[in-house]
C-alpha cells in the first residue's frame, strides 16, 4: 500500500501531478520546464565572481618550500569567474516531489510556524505518493500517484486537531 501524504496546494500552482512534482525554495523563480530555478544570486545569469580556495583567495600558494607561487587555478587574481551560488550555470537543479508530510499534525505545525502563509480557503491535498527525500525545511518530498481528496485548510485543520 502507497504511504499518504498531506500539501497545502496553492490555486495558483499548476495542479498537482507527477510532472510538476518538482521542489524548491521559497520564493525562486522556475525555469519553464519547471525542474529548475533561476540563482538568486546571480539572478539567473551565472555571472560573478567566487572565491578560490586553492589559494584561499590571496592570488599565490605556497609548495611547502617557502616558494610561492601565482595561483594556476585563478590565475593569481585569488577570485574565479562565475557565480559562486551556482558555480557559473545560472540555474540550480530543483528537488524531485512536492513538499508534503506524512503526518497531518507536522503539516499544521510547519504552517503555524508560517502565519500568513495560508489562508482558510487554500487547498489542502491528500494524496497517495512515492516517498523521495527530504525537502529543504526537514518536510518529506513524494512524487504523487493518486490523489485521494482535497480540502479547504481550515476545514482540515478542524478535522486534526
Ligand atoms: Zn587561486
Ligand atoms: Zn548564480
Amino acid at each position: 500500500m502507497a504511504d499518504v501524504y498531506y500539501r497545502v496546494h496553492w490555486s495558483d500552482c499548476p495542479p498537482l501531478s507527477p510532472e510538476h512534482a518538482w521542489s524548491a525554495l521559497w520564493g525562486t523563480r522556475r525555469t519553464p520546464g519547471g525542474a529548475q530555478t533561476y540563482c538568486v544570486a546571480c539572478d539567473g545569469t551565472g555571472q560573478g565572481t567566487r572565491h578560490c580556495r586553492d589559494c584561499d583567495g590571496t592570488g599565490w600558494t605556497t609548495d611547502g618550500w617557502n616558494t610561492e607561487d601565482r595561483c594556476r587555478r585563478c590565475d593569481g587574481a585569488g577570485v574565479i569567474d562565475g557565480c559562486e551560488s551556482c558555480d557559473g550555470e545560472g540555474v540550480h537543479d530543483c528537488l524531485r516531489g512536492y513538499s508534503c508530510f506524512a503526518d497531518p499534525q507536522s503539516l499544521i505545525g510547519y504552517f503555524e510556524a508560517r502565519p500568513g502563509t495560508v489562508e482558510d480557503d487554500d487547498t489542502v491535498v491528500v494524496f497517495e505518493g512515492e516517498y523521495c527525500g527530504t525537502g529543504v525545511d526537514g518536510e518529506d518530498l513524494a512524487v504523487p500517484t493518486r490523489i485521494i481528496e482535497e480540502v479547504p485548510w481550515s476545514v482540515f485543520r478542524a478535522r486534526v486537531s
